[in-house]
């Protein structure tokens, strides 16, 4: 389990090309801060231009179709996605749930199609305010992993879970460090239940507002395995303060 925290920058619907410099710098950093695993999830669009200006860093998608291909005007397949050079990619974003009504179940059939195609995957999973107040939280994301996750992975090395409290999203908000702990806890428990061994080398992320300024108490809390970041993704500079963080 003594692996290097992950670090996962994911640009949403953010980036030109002219933010591939960006992507250079964190690469070009990464080689002197090999102690943390790096990567960037671009939109679609710079995929393929990333992986060519990064040599060292994981490129990712941040959704895929769960089809191989076909009539899906405006979707990107699996197989589309390795083939512009990526190697994972993030699935079940609450933004892709709320903005696109994806359910547990959609989020399971791409998590299929993205391993089948050779992909690693990022699965999230989080509760909203509303949840937590109504004490369901461990329920609700429990339930999302049962129904969000491939019921099999040949190993666990290709599945990453992230838990992101949807409510600590862009909001400059965290749970504490206690539940954060709890919650990971949690996860891990499920993740056995589902995998048995495999689910070991499973690592989970936190996601949620964090920046450099919170990031080595945040990835000091037990049993989180690194970060997926949001808006300090976007900089070279507020990025890597996280990563030299971990
Ligand atoms: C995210 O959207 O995955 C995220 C964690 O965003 P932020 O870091 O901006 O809260």
């Amino acid at each position: 389990m003594a692996k290097r925290p992950y670090i996962v920058g994911n640009w949403k619907m953010h980036g030109t090309r002219s933010m591939l410099s960006e992507a250079r710098a964190i690469d070009r950093a990464a080689e002197r801060l090999m102690k943390a695993e790096v990567a960037l999830a671009p939109p679609f669009t710079l995929l393929h231009a990333a992986r060519k200006e990064a040599d060292l860093i994981g490129i990712g998608a941040q959704d895929c179709h769960a089809a191989e291909g076909g009539a899906h005007t405006g979707d990107i397949s699996a197989a589309m996605i390795r083939d512009a050079g990526a190697g994972f990619v993030i699935l079940g974003h609450s933004e892709r749930r709320a903005d696109h009504g994806e359910s547990d179940a959609d989020i399971q059939a791409k998590a299929q199609a993205a391993l089948a195609a050779g992909l690693n995957i990022i699965v999230c999973v989080g509760e909203t305010e509303q949840e937590r107040d109504a004490g369901k939280a461990e329920e609700i994301v429990t339930d999302q992993l049962v129904g969000s996750l491939p019921p099999c992975a040949e190993s666990g090395e290709k599945v990453t879970v992230a838990y992101e409290p949807v409510w600590a999203i862009g909001t400059g908000r965290t749970p504490t460090v206690e539940d954060i702990a709890a919650m990971h806890g949690t996860i891990r428990g499920k993740l056995a239940e589902i995998y048995g061994d495999a689910a070991e080398e499973i690592r989970i992320l936190y996601g949620g507002s964090v920046k450099p300024d919170n990031a080595a108490e945040l990835l000091a809390v037990a049993d989180v395995g690194g970060a997926l970041v949001g808006g300090a993704s976007l900089t070279a500079d507020s990025f890597l303060g996280i990563v030299v963080a971990a």
